[in-house]
């Protein structure tokens, strides 16, 4: 077998800060676990506009297509707000996900420990807190037609259409199912089949999907709303949530604040089969460029590790390897280890960026 391609795209702002503590673990993966990877790495966001005039050059795509998985640190920052809307940092992300067809967004809400105490809810809601939301990420209500603010009458009106095929639904759905038999093997199907045609099929085409290649997975529905209140009441009763683009956004976001700080939460979007049977997939962290701290060593670049660790779990095949580097970020976090913005009303002394990529190493 071929040495596995990561595509590394460090990106703006602590992009690059936080991918070069990823660095350091990805090389010690080569070195100690004998598990190489074939890394190169390119630019995208403001970075690859001001090298070539465009968020994502045509070669640096080209790459992504042929890389067993892309790990991405962020795009954008304040030097770039004036730029025309076709070459903003924010379009090469897009190009990645439209062009590589990732119709699976994968949002993990876990609670190391630790952290507990930092969540919006009670330490015992979310004490070992682990589910995963499978958001839809190419089709609905963002990109249905038709769209725009028309004239009607003597008014205008803004127009969005939620629209979804058969197939759209039933690829997504059986990426949850898949994801489901390697975690708790459960789902639940959230959408609004009470008032929208297109939650009527969705919950139709999961059920059909279910029934006839996943039967073993346990199955159930509940309307986005009363899912987002269960969501904040009592999260651990969940597995794999698998919903729409819109529905997704709003409940990933939720289920973020669930666990703390946006430095923790790790990202992966899937698309189809490559040759390998391994899915086309980009991982990144949740949080953007953060200009406010780039440049002062106060980045957490645990949402990056957890990114790679997501990585070496769904495109490497190397699950053990993924608990391995899991743990040792909860090991330094139980140790006390904090980046500022992982720092209690208790006080002490926070760490750098740096210094975090070297106690997770250690660990
Ligand atoms: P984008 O539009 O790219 O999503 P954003 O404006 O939503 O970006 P972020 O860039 O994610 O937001 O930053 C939001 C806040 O969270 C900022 O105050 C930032 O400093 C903080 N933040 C984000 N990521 C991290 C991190 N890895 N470590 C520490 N703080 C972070
Ligand atoms: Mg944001």
């Amino acid at each position: 077998m071929s040495t596995p391609s990561l595509l590394i795209l460090p990106g703006d702002g602590i992009g690059p800060e936080v991918m070069a503590e990823v660095r350091k673990i990805v090389d010690w993966f080569g070195k100690k676990r004998d598990l190489a990877f074939d890394v190169s790495e390119d630019l995208v966001g403001g970075a690859a506009y001001d090298a070539h005039g465009a968020p994502l050059s045509d070669a640096t795509m080209a790459r992504a297509q042929e890389a067993d998985a892309v790990l991405l640190g962020a795009v954008g920052g304040p030097k770039y707000d004036d730029l025309d809307f076709s070459v903003k940092p924010e379009r090469g992300l897009l190009r990645l996900r439209k062009e590589m067809d990732l119709f699976a967004n994968l949002r993990p809400a876990q609670c190391f420990d630790a952290l507990a105490d930092f969540s919006s809810l009670k330490r015992d809601v979310v004490a070992g807190l682990d589910i995963m939301i499978v958001r839809e990420l190419t089709s609905g209500i963002y990109f249905g037609e038709p769209r725009g603010i028309v004239q009607e009458g003597n008014e205008r009106v803004g127009v969005n259409t939620q629209r979804y095929t058969e197939s759209e639904i039933d690829r997504v759905a059986r990426a949850a199912f898949e994801l489901a038999r390697r975690r708790g093997n459960k789902v639940c199907s959230m959408e609004k089949a009470n008032v929208m045609e297109s939650g009527i099929l969705w919950r139709e085409v999961v059920t059909k999907v279910h029934a006839e290649s996943y039967p073993d997975v346990e199955l159930s529905h509940m309307y986005a709303d009363a899912g987002a209140m269960q969501l904040c009441r009592a999260p651990k009763q969940f597995d794999v949530i698998v919903t729409d683009n819109l529905f997704g956004d709003i409940l990933s976001d939720c289920a973020a604040m669930l666990t703390g700080s946006l430095g923790m939460l790790p990202s992966a979007s899937l698309g189809a089969p490559m040759a390998n049977g391994r899915p086309k997939a980009l991982y990144e962290p949740v949080h953007g460029s953060a200009p406010d701290i780039a440049g002062q060593g106060k980045a957490n670049p645990i949402a990056c590790i957890l990114s790679f660790a997501m990585a070496l779990r769904y495109s490497f095949d190397k699950g053990e390897e993924a608990d391995r580097l899991e743990r040792a970020v909860e090991a330094v976090l139980a140790q006390g280890a904090r980046t500022p913005d992982l720092m209690g009303p208790e006080g002490g002394a926070p760490i750098s960026t740096t210094e975090m990529g070297d106690a997770v190493l250690d660990a």
